[in-house]
């Protein structure tokens, strides 16, 4: 199976931490916004739960389940190194803790009613001691919008390192790998892929000299300006 059908089969596998329920995944007990792990949903009984023994789905669970634990281990090093309790979550901007600043590093936030995204160090108020200017919520779209279309440009160049992924990575390099490619192809435009940002964005560094810096899931980093 291949590109979203492969996708859906995550979007009700409950991802378990230990190894011994790799073939038989309980169905449904959570299901998943994003395919993998920091969209976890309890599943409050709008779906029926039910049991898959190991058979010949569980060929593209077991997949999906080493996808899922190299992504668990690198949402927890992500969380480590930026000191970050939350990742975009269902209730919150998909964007979120992902955004960092370019003059000092510090985390992007933004306040819930407001549009505006702010580096936690800045606001003379607080005694921030950042200088980094504020940015608009409809600018960093424009940003993501603009790197999207850049890596849409250059995806016949981009191919042969996705291929090679697909075909030397490891299971979430592959998985990673393989969105890309798909959603390169299918999503030319921002506005259609956006449903999909917690899918594609790792990083966004911004507010520094220069200018926007991207990093997709796939590893590829892009800089706009
Ligand atoms: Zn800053």
């Amino acid at each position: 199976m291949h590109g979203e059908s492969r996708w859906a089969a995550v979007s009700v596998v409950r991802i378990l931490q230990n190894e011994k329920y790799k073939g038989d995944l309980l169905m449904q007990k959570y299901y998943i916004r994003d395919f993998l792990t920091k969209e976890l949903e309890k599943n409050d009984g709008k779906l029926t739960q039910y049991y898959v023994e190991n058979d010949h789905e569980a060929i593209i669970e077991r997949e999906i389940w080493d996808a899922a634990q190299l992504e668990i281990n690198r949402i927890k090093e992500f969380k480590r190194n930026h000191q970050i309790r939350e990742l975009g979550s269902s209730s919150l901007e998909p964007f979120y803790g992902k955004i960092f600043c370019g003059c000092c590093g510090g985390r992007m936030v933004k306040k819930s009613r407001k549009s505006v995204w702010r580096c936690i160090n800045s606001g003379k108020e607080k005694g921030g001691f950042c200088k980094a200017k504020p940015v608009e919520g409809h600018k960093m779209e424009e940003y993501v919008s603009a790197a999207w279309a850049q890596l849409v440009s250059q995806r016949e160049n981009l191919l042969s390192g996705w291929e090679k992924d697909i075909a030397q990575g490891n299971a979430l390099e592959r998985l990673r790998a393989a969105q890309m490619k798909e959603l390169t192809e299918k999503y030319p435009d921002w506005f259609q892929v956006a449903k999909n940002t917690r899918m594609v964005i790792g990083e966004i560094i911004i507010g520094g000299d220069k200018g926007c810096e991207i990093l997709f899931m796939d590893g590829v980093r892009l800089v706009t300006d």
